[in-house]
């Protein structure tokens, strides 16, 4: 059974990372993919061939999820190119680290934006056509951070825990239109940014996990697949963590 089949999702932030793992779970899944990046326009033109490899539409867009205009204009792009939106996976997020000392008014507004404002301001586009069809599923990704804080993020963590409460908040306003709202918490994640790091450390980081591993884009990608099917119908405002027991 294809989980998401000929359902049409957004994703922010494909152009690497979870993102990317997401996107690619979509596509083998039959779901077919409209995905941003900000500026890795070279990754995101691979990707749509990769994509498209699994008989789905797929397109990537240039889009500034931070930028309230764009994010607009990208769901009127995307609903002409795709004719509906029955998932958005709020993804795009960065980092800006350090700490509370010395992080700067701009870097915090930075990660707010890019992280929290962006959750708006794509939700805010998507949830008149979801009303419309009376159905829809979106997924924002949190983090591990957003729930316990973490010294040396006070921004990030602010602003991942700052997607909680819209998230809860969504799914109470929302769900009478049968549109469901839930969020993910990450753990640690190993992606092409973290293979950069010094290798003892995270294997040192890897044992303090109880299932003894950093997690993967595919283990995101799953929670994904299950949030966005039918599977999870009757699932909202939840926070599901993927953390490989991290927080237990
Ligand atoms: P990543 O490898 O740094 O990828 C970030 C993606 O977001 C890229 O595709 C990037 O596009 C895009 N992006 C950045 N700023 C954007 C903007 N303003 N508008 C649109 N797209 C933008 O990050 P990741 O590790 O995959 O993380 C993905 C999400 O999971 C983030 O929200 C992160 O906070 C969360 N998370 C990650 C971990 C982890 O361990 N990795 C753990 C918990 C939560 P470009 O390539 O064009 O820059």
């Amino acid at each position: 059974m294809k989980l998401v089949i000929d359902k049409n999702v957004i994703i922010t932030g494909a152009s690497r990372g979870i993102g990317r793992g997401i996107a690619k779970a979509f596509a083998k899944e039959g779901a077919n993919v409209a995905f941003t990046y900000n500026a890795s326009a070279e990754a995101a033109k691979e990707l749509v061939k990769e994509l498209s490899a699994y008989g789905i539409k797929a397109k990537g867009y240039q889009s500034n999820a931070a930028d309230f205009e764009a994010a607009q204009e990208l769901v009127k792009n995307v609903l002409e190119d795709f004719g509906s939106i029955d998932v958005l996976i709020n993804n795009a997020g960065i980092t800006k680290d350090n700490l509370l000392m010395r992080i700067s008014e701009e870097d915090f507004d930075k990660v707010m934006e890019v992280n929290l404002k962006s959750v708006f301001n794509l939700t805010k586009a998507v949830i008149r056509p979801m009303m419309k069809q009376r159905k829809g599923s979106i997924i924002n990704m949190s983090s591990v951070v957003g729930l316990k804080g973490n010294a040396g993020q006070a921004n990030y963590a602010a602003s991942k825990a700052g997607i909680l409460g819209f998230t809860k908040s969504v799914a109470l306003e929302l769900g009478s239109r049968n549109i469901r709202c839930n969020a993910i918490a990450p753990g640690f994640i190993e992606t092409e940014m973290t293979a950069k790091l010094d290798e003892k450390q995270v294997e040192e980081w890897r044992k303090t996990i109880p299932l003894k591993r950093g997690g993967t884009p595919e283990d995101v990608a799953n929670t994904c697949l299950f949030l966005a099917s039918d599977m999870s119908d009757y699932i909202t405002g939840q926070t599901i963590s993927v953390d490989g027991g991290m927080l237990t």
